[in-house]
């Protein structure tokens, strides 16, 4: 019997046959398609036939097209539907899936060819979309290292290696300290936290054997507890235990380490010849270099600077009505803005989720999507890879766009979170591909199932990456949906989000599941009003942390990164009360790994885009304005990263990214 992964999909769809696949068939599929990609590799590489970009690049794209195919499946799977065997499958492929992509890159007749064709580039009259794909396939392979040779290949080789071993270290130092800290709380101690801090606080004590509740490190108990412990003592050794992560001396201290891996990163840019980490990190990305990632964050810095001092002011009289003298303290900051937001902004959430079924902010959706682009949903029958999972077709004008499944529901067997991912992308080279796009939530079922506001906007969200991958119109997968640069790609999806905050559809979709009453004017109005509240101090920990990052990966790197932290944020002036949102021992995001090393500003250069984006439909007089949304699918979703990403953005909006909209956004515009 075959194995349904290796076949061909079923129906008009193609889709994969998850009627028939079983945890058996994954190993076998991945061995087949590892070595069907192998074999066609070393043919590209190994034909006696002088380079062209059919017979390399177009050959490249389709030579992995089984492993795709699996490896769609599985990880989409292993993600929303884990299994022990599914575990051990995918710690067992870890290093094989590594080993077949250093195997491309280290290709040396593969890497002549490419680079063959990169010198002769303009005597190719290559497509557009050619040209960009061999420029980034070329990049990729000069950014592992292709291009080195003798002494200095072999210390790239052993500069990665030390990088993961480092790394690694950093992240268990981080757990270790992180599960090490506890701090037993006595019943008087109790005070003043509600009943879920209190639940999770005793959970926490009964796992860690003891009989009574207990404070730990872990973000969903300590920020509650700084919300509402009235205890200032208590806060104070929460807090600083919690800030002290990674910082804490002996073996687990985070500090040499970090020293160590700015050090190596440096010399990594330098040996492929870069100026610095940074410059290396973010040639790719639509920032470009650091000079802009700076402006860009210090535009928004004393703005969020002006609201965050201001609010630290309201903050201290609260705290002096309490009868305490002196300054507002970081372990103050969370208390005193709980209290304030309960008394100008509070909202009873549960008075809010009738509104938000599943069914109602679904519709509101896919109604927001054919407004803007003519998307039909028309229902499919299953069976998916779960039954929880529905699926519909996606059409416009009758035609054929993609498959979207949405897969809603916690359960025991996902990782916790949402996102979007395609089980294939689209593409045209070998024929057309339309996609299938699946959204992975974590809602807690119910019969109907209630939202928060929180949820529903993350269904907006993933959506949103949805449409990116549906949209798409390109021939090379490589460039296909959301293979954008990592600064642009949450443009789409953070953009969607504000379809949700637009009052006609919450007017006219959030409906009370059982009477169908629209939601009441003035819930409607907290609830809009809420969304701006504290936002100074959450920019100002953010941009702190984001412009440390940025320091520490220009020019050398510095050999003391906690002295060189303090002297960032003395330059910029960080508000006493406030501190960086994540301090160099504990930046999990910069040291356990590469993902956001000279990337942690991408969140808010994004956010800095979609505010922008938005902005162009307001301006266009509709949140719905017709020519708008074309211009939006013509120049940013379909295109994907076959154009690079400033210049789709230049195509959209055709003037750079304000932050003004931003501003407006999080409400700190105008601070008095
Ligand atoms: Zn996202």
């Amino acid at each position: 019997m075959t194995n349904p992964l290796l076949a061909p999909g079923k129906g008009p769809f193609a889709l994969p046959d998850f009627a028939h696949i079983t945890d058996d068939d994954f190993a076998p599929a991945f061995e087949a398609a590892l070595s069907e990609a192998r074999a066609n590799i070393a043919a590209i590489a190994e034909t006696p036939d002088a380079p062209s970009f059919a017979n390399t690049i177009d050959a490249m794209e389709l030579a992995e097209a089984t492993l795709d195919r699996v490896a769609g499946v599985f990880y989409n799977l292993s993600g929303a539907d884990s299994t022990p065997a599914r575990e051990a499958l995918m710690r067992d492929l870890a290093p094989k899936m590594a080993a077949f992509a250093s195997e491309v890159t280290m290709n040396r007749p593969l890497f002549a060819r490419i680079e063959t064709l990169w010198n002769a580039r303009d005597t190719l009259e290559l497509t557009c979309e050619q040209a960009r794909v061999l420029e980034l396939y070329y990049k990729m392979f000069i950014r592992s290292g292709a291009a080195l040779e003798g002494a200095e290949a072999e210390r790239m080789t052993a500069i990665k290696a030390l990088l993961a071993v480092l790394s690694t270290q950093f992240s268990q130092n981080l757990l270790a300290d992180e599960r090490d800290w506890f701090r037993t709380l006595a019943e008087d101690e109790l005070e003043g936290l509600p009943d879920f801090v209190v639940e999770a606080a005793k959970a926490a004590g009964a796992e860690r054997g003891q009989s009574g509740p207990v404070l730990t490190l872990s973000r969903s108990l300590i920020v509650p507890f700084l919300q509402f412990s009235p205890r200032r003592d208590l806060r104070e050794i929460a807090y600083e235990a919690w800030t002290a992560r990674g910082a804490n001396g002996g073996e687990t201290d985070n500090r040499a380490l970090a020293a160590e891996i700015l050090a190596l990163r440096e010399e990594r840019a330098k040996l492929l010849g870069y100026e610095s980490f940074a410059a290396y990190k973010l040639e790719p990305e639509m920032a470009k270099e650091p000079a802009q990632v700076r402006e860009l964050l210090m535009r928004v810095w004393e703005p969020a600077k002006a609201a965050a001092e201001a609010d630290a002011a309201k903050l201290t009289e609260m705290l002096q009505e309490d009868g305490l003298n002196g300054d507002l303290e970081a372990w103050d900051w969370r208390y005193y803005s709980e209290k304030r937001r309960v008394a100008e902004h509070d909202f009873d959430e549960a008075a809010l989720k009738p509104y938000l079924s599943l069914e109602a902010m679904l519709n509101a959706v896919f109604d927001t999507a054919n407004r803007l682009f003519g998307l039909d949903f028309k229902p499919l029958d299953g069976p998916f890879y779960h039954p929880d999972v529905r699926g519909w077709e996606v059409t416009r004008g009758g035609k054929h766009i993609a498959v979207f499944l949405g897969d809603y529901f916690a359960r025991a067997s996902k990782r916790s979170g949402a996102w979007c991912s395609a089980m294939r992308s689209q593409s045209k080279l070998g024929g057309e591909t339309r996609p299938i796009v699946v959204n992975v939530c974590n809602f807690a079922k119910g019969d109907p199932c209630l939202l928060s506001y929180d949820d529903a906007r993350t269904l907006f969200h993933e959506f949103g990456h949805a449409l990116h991958q549906m949209l798409s119109d390109v021939t090379y997968q490589f460039v296909s949906g959301t293979s954008v640069a990592r600064d642009f790609v949450e443009l789409p999806s953070q953009l969607y989000e504000h379809w949700m905050e637009v009052p006609e559809v919450l007017q006219k979709h959030a409906r009370h599941w059982q009477t169908g009453a629209a939601m009441p004017e003035a819930l409607l109005q907290k609830l809009l009003a809420a969304s701006t509240y504290d936002q100074g101090f959450a920019t100002v920990e953010f941009i702190a942390s984001a412009l440390v990052d940025l320091a520490f990966h220009e020019g050398a790197a510095p050999k003391d990164p906690m002295a060189k932290q303090a002297e960032v944020l003395a330059e910029i002036g960080l508000p006493k009360a406030i501190r960086m949102r994540h301090a160099t021992p504990h930046f999990g995001h910069v040291f356990s790994g590469d993902g956001y090393s000279s990337g942690y500003y991408s969140y808010m250069w994004s956010e800095v885009m979609d505010a922008d984006a938005f902005a162009a439909f307001e301006e266009a007089g509709s949140p719905f304005d017709e020519a708008t949304a074309k211009r939006l699918e013509e120049c940013i979703l379909s295109v994907g990263g076959s154009v690079p990403a400033d210049a789709a953005w230049m195509a959209f909006r055709g003037k750079k990214p304000g932050v003004e909209p931003l501003l407006r956004g999080r409400g700190l515009l105008d601070v008095a």
